[in-house]
């Protein structure tokens, strides 16, 4: 793309409504536009960012056999009256009519419309396990929309339904979707950490929140160092064998972490000291096994291999996908802007033509452009070479590659990685190899 040509509004200043830095990085790049109060319009780059994170959850979401549905973001009343949750939901639901005065809402979450397709359809316990997935915009009518996308009244959600046939099977069902969850953040290159959550009143549920680790994150963690060391996820893990999952999820779930409210310092002072960390960390997903919550009050069952009814065991699994862009950021930038992951990144590369205009630096460009993939944003305005390298900075692509008159005459450019600021001169197709590989 070329940005003389391109929507890609980069601002110079603060924008004052912005209180934390992903927020002001995500206007200041061109990410982002707010429409209404915690409702955005997703500009070129921030959509390519929202597509590169919905692709990688998607992938791992198949991978433990997930398949993708998409279901609509209006629910009919009548729906969520079956389960009970009509009236308890609160003024976080939006509620809507439709012109025969029937009561419609923008849907929050979707237990009651997947249970519901579930029991539609399947009828035999030999058609267990199911799980669903779909990426589809929610609205809740947060009582404090901000941050910008990180707390959204519209926003976009990655959520799975599961249906097993009993508890051993939903908690198998359970550990595959944390291994899925981890391998999901450890591609989009930030560290998340799966924590206990509190699972209300009713007992013998099993619950995890993800939150990356951010300076500025919303909550305190406690963790701990092993944590940090997640390279073994590259490792395969023989899903379908019980004893594998739970010695993988034994992996992730002993080392105690916990946040603010839940410090147990029991098992905190059974950590050792130099393995001990305090930070803070942003919830990016949460996973939830309710047992027969939905399928039960909704009369949802299906035929046991007796011959009578049961009612299938049913799990959630949530990940914030639009608010991971504004994580990602808060876990990854520096004084000058965003420094995009490799696998997130909207660019993958920006041509920096430090003298347009310049015979020489402009066909070198268009040499590099015309050999480049889709994904390199080539920076051809009339500007100031400083403004050029504030913008490249600012939009966080992984890798620059500086057109300058001096190295143009000598057929080099000067490649630099963000991440590192690290600078080397190369020849063009040096420098594409490079860039191309990693
Ligand atoms: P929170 O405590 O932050 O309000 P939640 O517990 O209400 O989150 P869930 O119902 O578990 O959230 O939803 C799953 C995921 O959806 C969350 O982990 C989060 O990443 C994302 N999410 C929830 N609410 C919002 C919001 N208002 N804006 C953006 N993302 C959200
Ligand atoms: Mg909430």
């Amino acid at each position: 793309m070329r940005l003389s040509r391109s929507f890609l509004p980069t601002l110079k200043e603060n924008p004052a409504e912005a209180q934390i830095v992903s927020h002001r990085l995500m206007l200041r790049a061109g990410l982002i536009r707010q429409t209404a109060s915690g409702i955005y319009a997703w500009l070129p780059a921030g959509l390519k960012v929202l597509r590169n994170i919905s692709q990688i959850v998607r992938e791992e979401q198949d991978r433990v056999d997930a398949q993708e549905v998409l279901m609509p973001t209006l629910q009919s009343a009548d729906l969520w009256r079956r389960s009970g949750r009509y009236d308890a939901y609160g003024p976080e639901m939006l509620r809507i009519q439709d012109r025969h005065k029937r009561e419609l809402l923008y849907g929050p979450t979707n237990e009651e419309m997947v249970t519901d397709l579930f029991g539609q359809t399947v009828k035999s316990y030999k058609d267990l396990p199911q799980v669903l997935y779909h990426i589809q915009w929610k609205f809740r009518d947060e009582m404090r929309p901000r941050f910008g996308v990180m707390r959204g009244r519209e926003f976009l959600m990655k959520d799975a339904y599961s249906f097993d046939v009993d508890y051993a099977s939903a908690v198998a069902t359970y550990r595959r979707m944390m291994l899925a969850y981890l391998r999901t953040f450890q591609r989009l290159g930030v560290r998340a950490v799966p924590m206990r959550a509190d699972t209300g009143p009713i007992g013998g549920e099993l619950s995890h929140e993800f939150l990356i680790l951010a300076p500025t994150g919303e909550s305190g963690v406690f963790y701990d160092a092993a944590l940090e060391d997640q390279d073994w996820l590259d490792e395969p893990v023989d899903t379908n064998n019980p004893d594998a999952l739970e010695a993988f999820f034994t992996r992730v779930t002993t080392p105690y972490a916990a946040t603010d409210e839940m410090h147990d310092t029991v098992a905190w002072d059974a950590v050792p000291d130099e393995q001990k960390r305090e930070g803070r960390g942003v919830e990016v997903g949460h996973i939830f096994y309710f047992g027969t919550k939905y399928t039960q009050s909704m009369g949802v069952s299906v035929s046991g291999a007796d011959g009578g009814q049961f009612f299938p065991e049913m799990g959630s699994y949530g990940i914030g996908v639009s608010r991971l862009a504004g994580a990602i950021i808060e876990a990854c930038h520096d004084e000058n802007g965003i420094i995009w992951p490799d696998s997130v990144a909207p660019f993958r590369a920006a041509i920096l033509n430090l003298k347009s205009g310049d015979a020489v630096c402009d066909e070198m460009c268009e040499q590099i452009y015309a050999k480049a993939p889709e994904d390199f944003l080539y920076d051809d305005r009339p500007e100031r070479a400083g403004v050029k390298f504030a913008d490249a900075d600012l939009m966080g692509h992984p890798w620059q590659i500086v057109v300058g008159p001096r190295s143009a005459k000598e057929g080099r450019v000067e490649l630099k990685r963000r991440a590192t600021g690290e600078r080397q001169e190369l020849s063009v197709d040096e420098a594409l190899a490079l860039v191309l590989a990693g």
